[in-house]
């Protein structure tokens, strides 16, 4: 997904499917590998600037304990401060518990399973087989109109993002009245906590 945020859509149904879920987890899981884009651009040009958090092994032993990591110490802080979303609230869901992390493996692998069919190449199985011998079934749908790498790859991204952005205003509009922030950001208004 070249727009990080629009996996949050994703994110926000997986943690609707089981209510022991805790979506913070599951949203910061969602966008954390990520975080290996500009570090691979700036520090390792010469390698596919989707790796190690981008693979299985990667996404689900260290994602997940990065995603963890940044929901129990900068999510309360920075949702709060953008959003009006109680802190002390934010801070007693974000508390570290099994849940937690089993919320953010959810979200890292939600992140791996959207980013597989719309890429011409994908390193899920690295370091076993290389990422180039991968490419995403909507890229492959795409190939008739042009490159695997330019065209194709670019219809399949619009694709996904145009569902994703649809999903993400669905979200915003039925929430709009409902204690919008709340159920964006923590999963539950302040009168169905319970
Ligand atoms: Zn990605």
């Amino acid at each position: 997904m070249p727009i990080t945020p629009l996996h949050f859509p994703f994110a926000f149904g997986l943690s609707k499917t089981n209510k022991r879920l805790i979506l913070p987890g599951v949203v910061v899981g969602s966008v954390i590998p990520d975080i290996e884009v500009p570090i691979m651009w700036v520090f390792f040009s010469s390698l596919p600037d989707h790796l190690f958090l981008h693979s299985l092994v990667g996404a689900v032993l260290v994602g997940t304990i990065l995603a963890a990591l940044v929901t129990w110490l900068l999510y309360p802080p920075i949702i709060s401060a953008l959003f009006r979303v109680s802190k002390d609230d934010l801070k007693e869901a974000c508390t570290p518990s099994c849940m937690l992390v089993f919320s953010c493996l959810i979200g890292v692998l939600s992140h791996l399973l959207l980013d597989y069919p719309m890429h011409w190449f994908n390193p899920i199985l690295w370091p076993w087989v290389n990422p180039y011998d991968i490419v995403g079934p909507l890229v492959l749908f795409f190939a008739p109109f042009g490159p695997i790498n330019g065209t194709a790859f670019w219809m399949a991204n619009y694709l996904t993002s145009a569902i994703m952005i649809l999903a993400w205003l669905s979200i915003l509009i039925y929430y709009f009245d409902k204690d919008l922030w709340r159920n964006h950001w923590l999963g539950y208004s302040s009168r169905s906590k319970n």
